[in-house]
């Protein structure tokens, strides 16, 4: 078994779907496992991360390890204010 890798792609999302978007993050991954390469697109918005083939993509996750360690854009969710986990009933 080889293990599937990654090559992850910046697009620019208003070119890619238009000035009116709320898409602010595109990204094309290309997933090559032995002998086969499969495309993904996945996107950012306010409603958070999607591949085309939904949530649960592999892609998904691959992209947001990226990005959240290479730029401070996003945020890292323990420091985004919010009061988490407020105990007590
Ligand atoms: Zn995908």
């Amino acid at each position: 078994m080889v293990e599937p890798s990654y090559v992850l792609e910046p697009l620019n999302p208003w070119l890619m779907c238009g000035p009116d978007t709320t898409v602010t993050e595109l990204w094309k991954v290309r997933e090559r496992r032995e002998k086969e390469i499969q495309f993904h697109l996945v996107y950012f918005d306010r409603y958070g991360w999607y591949c085309e083939h939904g949530r649960n993509c592999k892609a998904v996750a691959e992209v947001r390890r990226v990005v959240r360690g290479m730029s401070t854009k996003v945020p890292a969710p323990k420091s985004s204010g919010k009061t988490r986990g407020r105990r007590g009933k």
